[in-house]
């Protein structure tokens, strides 16, 4: 057994339907949830280190007007005071943002540290250092989620040389973002199960969806089985879709031409029954007629006895043209082409048909216009010839005249037959190549004719991608015109 793939769903439409809706849902749903996180968290940290800067500069006024950052033993009872006012503060801002501030002076020596940890220490980092330079910084940590910032201590009225303020000191913060980590576990959260109802509704509809979009291949499928099957060879229709229509159209293109394939066939099949069976029935009549009389004379004997030998030779004749009829249906792979010299193929035949042209007194005339050779099959080219003489010859009056006249160009040769005979009805010329067509069928037979002569005929030329023409006038005669490639090119 084949071994399935695990692509082989993927060949269904409807699976690919079904993926192709349930990512052009999903993925944009899952693409906005990261971008709205993604800048709630960074408006949310902007806002954050915005509102707490602004209460560290307020600050940083305070230990400025108060010359908190001067050494202590220099201030008076009221700076220490105030001092005080200010640890407070700071004590408050620091837990208001669950954090962490430090003051660092000019030595880099931490004089505040709201976590009582560092004081009196040195703190020489690159974030003090630029903030001593006037330069402030704020970093967010998302992995430990917490902001660091600095904030210069400054007193506007003493300034630098180049102008800026001097910065006494710096404030060190670092404030926890658990908050802000909170509100976005439970954003997330929300935006999750919202996200998974809507999966649930796409798969649904996914699902619904491609099972619609499906079901009119599904339908040609069912109509196309009933056929099949022989419940309708009915034509089918399937109009949902202008594809279907298509399908559908070619689908019943090939079922009508079927049908006419079948209706040809049984029709050739009665024809050659009823063909086979003429003969048979004078048979019978004439043997039935001798077996039944008694004291037949010899010579009665010797009539019918040549009257059913007759017979028996129209039935061989019949049997024959079938099938040379048969082998030709074959494909042109059966043939065999080589070079022949056409001019000596048709003076041959016509030696050969001379005699019966000589019994009906008709004169058979050969015209070659130059010498041709072409890469045929030599024994249905004598078919094609011998046919269309043979009929010229047949179909003639008495003291008639039949011309056989041979040309060439650089690509074609034609063959061309023309006779001073009884001619074809202009009504009949579009049927002579059907299969036991005669115009005169009593005629016909009276001089032996099959009716499949012009049909192999017909055949053969087209084995040799030629063609085969026909004009014809009632009561003055026909001119039938072969014209066939030099060469032959296999397809
Ligand atoms: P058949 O064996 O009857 O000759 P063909 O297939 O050769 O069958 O020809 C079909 C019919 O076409 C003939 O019965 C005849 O009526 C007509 N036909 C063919 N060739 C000629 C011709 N040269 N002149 C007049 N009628 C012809």
């Amino acid at each position: 057994m084949e071994k399935k793939s695990f692509f082989a769903p993927l060949k269904s439409l409807r699976v690919r339907i079904f993926i192709i809706v349930l990512l052009s849902g999903v993925l944009p749903g899952v693409f906005m949830r990261y971008g709205i996180m993604n800048s709630y968290e960074t408006r949310a940290i902007e806002n954050r280190t915005n509102v707490v800067s602004a209460q560290l500069r307020v600050v940083a006024n305070h230990l400025i007007n108060n010359n908190y950052l001067v050494g202590y033993r220099a201030k008076s009872d009221s700076y220490l005071k105030t001092d005080k006012i200010i640890d407070a503060e700071l004590e408050m801002l620091a837990n208001l943002y669950d954090g962490r501030v430090m003051i660092i002076d000019s030595n880099f020596k931490v004089v505040k540290d709201t976590y009582d940890l560092s004081q009196g220490k040195i703190m020489i980092s690159e974030e003090v250092i630029k903030c001593f330079r006037g330069d402030n910084i704020s970093n967010y940590d998302a992995d430990h989620g917490y902001i660091e910032m600095t904030t210069p201590i400054a007193d506007s009225t003493l300034t630098s040389v180049d102008g800026e303020a001097e910065v006494q000191g710096v404030m060190l913060t670092s404030i926890s973002t658990e908050s802000i980590a909170a509100t976005m576990e439970i954003l997330q959260r929300n935006a999750l199960v919202l996200e998974a109802i809507i999966i649930v509704i796409i798969i649904a509809f996914a699902i619904v969806l491609s099972g619609l979009l499906v079901r009119p291949f599904n339908k040609i499928t069912d109509e196309v089985l009933k056929v099949k099957a022989g419940f309708s060879d009915e034509i089918i229709s399937v109009p949902d879709y202008a594809e279907t229509v298509h399908i559908v159209d070619a689908f019943n293109q090939v079922l009508s031409r079927n049908r006419t394939l079948d209706e040809s066939r049984q029709e050739f099949v009665a024809n050659v029954s009823h063909e086979l069976k003429t003969p048979m029935a004078s048979i019978k009549v004439l043997a039935d007629s001798l077996t039944t009389q008694q004291d037949v004379p010899v010579e009665i004997y010797r009539e019918f006895m040549e009257d059913i030998t007759q017979e028996i030779d129209r039935e061989n004749r019949i049997i024959t043209d079938l099938l040379a009829l048969v082998k030709m249906d074959k494909n042109v792979e059966t043939l065999n082409f080589v070079d022949i010299d056409i001019n000596e193929l048709t003076e041959l035949i016509l030696k050969r048909l001379r005699p019966i042209a000589r019994k009906k007194d008709v004169e058979l005339i050969f015209e070659s216009h130059r010498s041709v050779t072409a890469s045929v099959d030599e024994v249905k080219m004598s078919l094609i010839m011998t046919n269309l003489v043979e009929n010229a010859i047949k179909y003639n009056k008495e003291h008639g005249l039949v011309k056989v006249v041979l040309d060439a160009d650089h690509q074609y040769f034609t063959f061309e037959v023309q006779d001073s005979g009884i001619g074809i009805p202009e009504d009949s010329l579009a049927h002579i190549y059907e299969r036991f067509y005669r115009v005169d069928k009593s005629h016909s037979r009276e001089i032996g004719g099959t009716g499949l002569g012009l049909a192999i005929t017909k055949r053969a030329v087209i084995l040799h991608q030629g063609s085969i023409t026909v004009s014809s006038k009632e009561g003055e005669g026909s001119v039938f015109t072969v014209k066939i490639p030099l060469i032959h090119v296999s397809n």
